[in-house]
């Protein structure tokens, strides 16, 4: 084991109150791609363009037969022992603990992390929120799929994007199933006021949930002795201004992403580890959660 994964082990010992701030890195290894680079493009669509409230409104079931393939995939991917790790982290009684993370593919939840501890600060594919401006209905954690008939034959999409993976150079010019025309009474509906439901993820132009802000506000007042930035470069807000305010707090830093920019690592309250969060983590968080 190297000097700094020592280091490091010697100073999680004597923490009390830890915050796992993560993104994408993490779930990289359970097979999910990233939205860039050439998998950006669904039904030639790009799919950044299909994240916003006004391609919502514009056509609801082109968004939502890009969704339901996103929770398809996520569906058929399985937690590593990344996330495994800050699940056991999460169970732990004497070590105050919240999991902040920018994934909405659910998969933290379905590593058993304590639920009250984590937050997803960009929504989850597997929340279902009411469109009514007076309607609240939530469903949290719904992982039915497809979600209604009309939103079948998105996971053949997956299926036919994965055989084409194996013949080369099909990915840059995929030649995608035309889309669905859904009418809007064939999409998820509310069972309080039958109004639209659309994805619980923050889209392009939203803000993010203020209670859920407000939450983790509250853990990183009282100090914090450590941050973990797990698979995210943590520059885009708030997630910048909470490793900012550990460390002014006098707490310290542990980056584990496959690429770590020198110049992040200057000061002797962060360590950097290069690598896979999934095989990473386990190592690092191994004197608190090893049973
Ligand atoms: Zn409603």
């Amino acid at each position: 084991m190297n000097k700094s994964m020592i280091e490091f082990h010697e100073y999680l010992k004597s923490c009390k109150r830890i915050v796992a701030l993560c993104g994408a890195g993490l779930s990289v290894s359970s097979g999910l791609p990233t939205f860039r680079g050439s998998q950006g493009l669904w039904k030639n669509f790009n799919m950044i363009d299909l994240a916003t409230p006004d391609a919502f409104y514009i056509d609801p079931g082109l968004v939502w037969q890009f969704y339901s393939w996103r929770r398809y995939q996520a569906l058929h991917s399985q937690p590593n022992n990344g996330h495994k790790a800050l699940a056991k982290l999460s169970k732990l009684e004497n070590i105050d603990f919240i999991t902040i993370t920018q994934n909405v593919d659910g998969l933290s939840i379905r590593s058993n992390h304590d639920k009250s501890k984590l937050y997803e600060i960009h929504g989850s594919l597997f929340e279902l929120k009411c469109t009514s401006f007076t309607c609240n209905y939530k469903d949290h954690n719904n992982f039915k799929h497809p979600l209604t008939n009309a939103l079948k034959e998105t996971e053949e999409e997956f299926e036919n994007v994965r055989k084409r993976r194996f013949q080369e150079d099909q990915l840059n010019s995929p030649q995608f199933n035309p889309v669905k025309e859904i009418n809007e009474d064939e999409l998820p509906r509310c069972p309080i006021c039958n109004d639209l439901l659309r994805p619980g993820v923050v889209w392009f132009g939203e803000s993010l949930s203020l209670s859920i802000l407000n939450q983790i506000d509250n853990f990183i007042e009282q100090s914090v002795d450590l941050i973990l930035v797990v698979g995210t470069s943590g520059t885009v807000y708030p997630a910048n201004s909470y490793v900012d305010r550990v460390i002014h707090q006098g707490g310290k830093v542990a980056i584990f992403n496959t690429d770590i920019e020198e110049s992040s690592l200057k000061d002797n309250e962060i360590w950097g580890f290069k690598g896979d969060a999934a095989e990473l983590l386990p190592i690092a968080l191994k004197p608190l959660i090893d049973e």
